[in-house]
């Protein structure tokens, strides 16, 4: 068999799926039979090409050109131009401006450790996963190291858990190990249901058997026999994908009984969840998991010793659990010589919003946020002045231009009242109105509050109509003043983290931004509503 001359990565994710991607394909199939280039051009159906908002995008190889929104139609031009003639088609190719000559550039500029293989390889096919390294931790483990060593491994490397609250992994895993009791399980958090943020879709779409081999390790490390991935219900794709490979997986005897002759028996199920937000949480996710509401547990006792049916339980993040196979790989030292001394290793962020290159991207702990925005995002659109960047998704904080040299890690951020959170970083220019931004977040905690607690039941209803009134121009500088005191109440007295967190966006809007929210109580004209925003 010949190699390819050429390599046409198309994308394959829920955006593409929605813009037409298997349309794309069968065209793309016909031009090549049709111009007899199937022995030269490989057709490879990836995960995402880390570039939102432009519908199907197509990468071809070795020439790291990207096209976007593509059609149909445009296929033929692509094999006739492009594949025949080596002349990329102009109309096609996504953006090229400074700072950032062409999205290709742009992968060149990231640390790639969890997306190694996103993009790269074909998710459905495990021998493209194996022949790119897949399995070999979990082989390396089974058969060379002990359970403690492993825990000892990761707890050395430093990783913190991607899912916002930054605990250390290997302790989680020390605790669950060393907590009494032979039934054990390991949870995969993968309900993610923030707005504007989409990376664990995005990583299980593209690589599912990374997670699928990080949960085996996980499992022998604690001493575990059952895993569950617990992915949120609107994700088919990564439902699918996960099906799939954990059936390729059972048929490599990768996972199911005695895996590799290690005497180690592992399996994992997948469960969708109902599209409740809170079941992020993770003993809300337990208690879904157990065929309950999914309502939040007083803790302690934590999951590490009371988690799924009363058992000791890790939970992890899909992201927190794909570092595990080059941590086992590439060793702790080499983790700890990414990012910063306190956070060390990489992060994923889905950059939204007005920049010229929305996307998912992954870069070293301690990366400034102007890195981000300017050197990967590719700036502003349309050259305008930033006005506001809101980090960590809903639940985060919005920070300022001032702010744009602060880097993105757990520490510095909690230094700038802000978190990481779930990873979205939401950039908005000068026509965004800040007082319409926070109105969005407050309903969307109010539609999702469980209930269960009065500081959340209640903080959130209470919020959304002190907006209203600023909104509709009836309401005084007491009101901002009551909102931020109802959202520290909530941060203080609520029971889980949804309830507790909303005091970010809430302070740091009202604090950031005051003149909006006095125009607006005052009935004035907004600033930025006057320039297209609201
Ligand atoms: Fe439910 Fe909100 Fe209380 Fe959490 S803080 S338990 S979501 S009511």
């Amino acid at each position: 068999m010949r190699p390819a001359r050429t390599h046409v990565l198309v994308a394959v994710d829920e955006e593409s799926r929605l813009a037409g991607v298997d349309q794309v394909l069968l065209a793309l199939q016909q031009a090549l039979d049709q111009y007899g280039l199937r022995e030269e051009v490989k057709v490879i159906e990836t995960g995402t090409l880390g570039v939102s908002g432009q519908g199907v995008v197509v990468a071809i190889y070795p020439d790291g050109v990207f096209y976007g929104r593509v059609q149909p139609a445009d296929v033929r031009e692509i094999v006739e131009e492009h594949l025949l003639k080596g002349r990329p088609v102009a109309r096609l190719r996504l953006p090229t401006a400074a700072p950032v000559a062409r999205p290709a550039e742009i992968l060149g500029r990231q640390t790639r450790v969890v997306l190694r293989r996103v993009g790269v390889i074909d998710p459905e096919n495990i021998e493209e996963y194996i022949a790119q390294g897949g399995y070999e931790a979990l082989a390396k483990v089974l058969l060379e190291m002990r359970p403690e060593e492993v825990i000892e491994e990761v707890r050395r490397s430093g990783l913190r858990g991607r899912g916002g609250a930054g605990f250390p992994t290997g302790v989680k895993w020390a605790a669950v190990r060393n907590a009494p009791g032979p039934e054990k399980y390991v949870i995969c958090n993968a309900d993610e249901g923030e707005p504007g943020t989409f990376k664990d879709r995005l990583i299980l779409e593209g690589d599912p058997h990374r997670i699928l081999e990080a949960m085996a390790i996980a499992g022998y490390a604690v001493g575990a026999q059952r895993g569950i991935i617990y992915v949120r219900g609107e994700y088919a794709l990564s439902i699918r994908r996960l099906e799939q490979a954990l059936n390729q997986a059972r048929a490599y005897g990768l996972l199911g009984d005695n895996i590799l002759e290690s005497g180690f028996s592992f399996d994992i199920e997948v469960r969708p969840g109902a599209g409740a937000y809170v079941c992020g949480e993770e003993t809300a996710l337990i208690e879904s998991l157990e065929g309950k509401r999914g309502w939040p547990r007083i803790r302690p006792p934590y999951p590490v010793t009371h988690g799924l049916w009363g058992k000791p339980t890790v939970v992890n993040n899909v992201e927190t659990l794909a570092n595990i196979p080059d941590i086992i790989l590439r060793g702790a030292a080499w983790f700890r010589s990414l990012g910063t001394p306190t956070c060390p290793g990489t992060k994923v962020y889905t950059i939204l919003g007005h920049v010229r290159f929305p996307g998912l991207v992954e870069v070293e702990m301690g990366t400034p946020l102007r890195s981000l925005i300017y050197e990967l995002g590719g700036g502003v659109r349309d050259g305008r002045p930033l006005k506001a960047v809101l980090i960590g998704g809903a639940a985060g904080a919005f920070l300022t231009p001032a702010d744009l040299d602060v880097r993105l890690d757990f520490d510095s951020l909690a230094g700038r009242a802000a978190v990481l959170g779930s990873g979205a970083v939401l950039v908005m220019d000068d026509t965004t109105c800040i007082v319409y931004m926070l109105g969005g977040i407050l309903r969307f905690f109010r539609h999702e509050s469980c209930g269960q607690c009065v500081p959340c039941r209640a903080g959130t209803d209470l919020l959304v109509r002190l907006w209203e009134r600023i909104r509709q121009g009836q309401a005084s500088p007491e009101t901002l003043k009551r909102m931020v005191e109802i959202a520290e109440v909530m941060r203080q007295a609520s029971l889980c983290p949804l309830g507790q967190s909303l005091s970010l966006p809430v302070r740091s809007a009202l604090e950031k931004f005051p003149e909006e929210f006095l125009a607006h109580a005052a009935g004035a004209p907004c600033p930025s509503c006057q320039k297209g925003g609201a």
